[in-house]
């Protein structure tokens, strides 16, 4: 597999290569060079096939011969082991259950592949892969279980103190082993300043083998295309081949990889674009003109993203076409205000609990039907993330029929371990020498 930078369309990089620079030093964001589509008998029989094994011949299309077949196949194995469920919620409306992963967010899917696939290209005598993140929430309690026990790999996750739920708290403090957490007095923007000066730092470059497990890296959009298909499989299994997928989105990674999925021949009808009131793209796509604006805090935080770093690729998919993204990607944005109406709506009609980012992914699914009056489509929102992750936003009526998973029990159970720092540089610079020193 090569690929190219979008600023550079010109480049050639190995896979192995994109996935431990993350991002090319021309700061563009890396592209697969060939997007074959799939082998048309493989999506004729989709449906009899299993997530890992959809998994498998979408990887190996894109990827051909970067990694053995065995290899490839023992990984997405290893890394899809927990269900996908479709939930039919009424004759033409389905949430595809996206959270039952150790982190209870999507973001899962790219962690956990992403991870296997750096422990199979260090080689064993290498130096240790230091990856370091910042995370407002959801990001580093699915890097941290994805990289956990990896061999040759030490993540240090830092976190803005009291500015993480609950329960993303403990599931970035009770890892242990080859996992390090680091609390900062500070805000998420001081926690991802720490991590660029770290980047950068000359004295840290010698000593460290420094990677980033942030959402642009190709490795994490990747896994996110098989879901897509998996859920077409099922709905082709119940003779429903006309699909609408609503994707709650904040960096456009999770819509992006719908795209190359489209690009790769998954049959849909249209892509909806759902955010909260941080609304870049869907002013984007209404008006043609595209402003970054400072990110606004909402309800559904990890959709607070002013500036998403994956539109370029999504730009890039349609260069040689900018018309048929504008067909194929709608976008919809909704207050806080909705997205709580939202939530007790949906619990009202369908007795089914949602989190403030799924209930966005609704909202947009819902005013896409009204506005389509296609009877036979299949609605199909994402849902990002389990309810239980964020509490506060959650109306009590609702709480109290919401079931804890397993993963938070066992969550509860465990010790909870974590440094504390400021959110100066030379602070976290020592600790970070003193903590590794061996
Ligand atoms: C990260 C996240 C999103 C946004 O996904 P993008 O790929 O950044 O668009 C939506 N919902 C939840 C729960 C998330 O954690």
């Amino acid at each position: 597999m090569k690929l190219y930078s979008t600023n550079n369309t010109s480049l050639r990089v190995d896979f192995p290569d994109a996935v431990f620079n993350s991002l090319p030093q021309d700061n563009g964001l890396y592209m697969p060079v060939q997007i074959k589509p799939l082998d048309a008998k493989f999506l004729d029989k989709i449906d009899q096939y299993s997530l890992p094994e959809i998994a498998f011949e979408i990887a190996k299309n894109l990827l051909q011969d970067a990694m053995p077949e065995n290899e490839l196949r023992r990984i997405v194995n290893e890394a899809f082991n927990f269900p996908v469920p479709l939930i039919q919620l009424d004759k033409n409306t389905f949430a595809l259950e996206l959270f039952h992963g150790p982190s209870l967010a999507f973001k899962d899917f790219g962690a956990r592949f992403m991870s296997r696939i750096m422990g199979y290209f260090l080689k064993k005598d290498e130096q240790m892969l230091d990856i370091l993140v910042a995370t407002s929430g959801d990001t580093g309690g699915a890097v941290a279980a994805g990289f956990y026990m990896v061999p040759n790999t030490r993540v240090t996750i830092l976190y803005p103190k009291g500015k993480v739920s609950d329960i993303q708290k403990m599931q970035l403090t009770t890892n242990g082993e080859n996992i390090h957490a680091v609390e900062v007095e500070g805000t998420f923007d001081d926690c991802q300043a720490l991590v660029k000066l770290a980047f950068l730092d000359q004295g840290l470059k010698q000593r460290f083998r420094f990677t980033s497990a942030n959402s642009i890296n190709i490795a994490r959009l990747i896994p996110q295309t098989f879901y897509y298909f998996n859920a077409y499989a099922q709905l082709k299994a119940k003779g429903m081949t006309n699909l609408v997928f609503s994707v709650p989105s904040g960096n456009f990674g999770n819509v992006a990889a719908g795209l190359l999925a489209f690009k790769m021949g998954l049959p849909v009808t249209q892509f909806l674009a759902a955010t909260n009131i941080n609304d870049t793209v869907p002013s984007f796509l209404k008006t043609g003109i595209y402003t970054p604006k400072p990110s606004v805090q909402t309800y559904s935080n990890a959709m607070d993203v002013g500036n998403p770093s994956n539109w370029v690729r999504i730009m890039d998919l349609f260069k040689e076409d900018p018309d048929q993204l504008k067909v194929i990607l709608k976008g919809y944005s909704f207050s806080d205000e909705q997205t709580l109406d939202a939530i007790n709506r949906i619990f009202e009609t369908y007795n089914y609990v949602t989190c403030p980012h799924t209930a966005i992914g609704w909202l947009a699914a819902n005013q896409w039907r009204d506005e389509n009056q296609l009877s036979n489509a299949a609605m199909i929102f994402l849902s990002t993330a389990h309810p239980c992750k964020f509490p506060d936003v959650i109306p009590a009526q609702v709480k109290k029929v919401m079931v804890s998973p397993e993963q938070v029990i066992k969550l509860k159970a465990s010790e909870n371990k974590f440094d504390s720092i400021s959110s100066d540089f030379s602070e976290f610079k020592n600790y970070l020498l003193e903590k590794y020193s061996s």
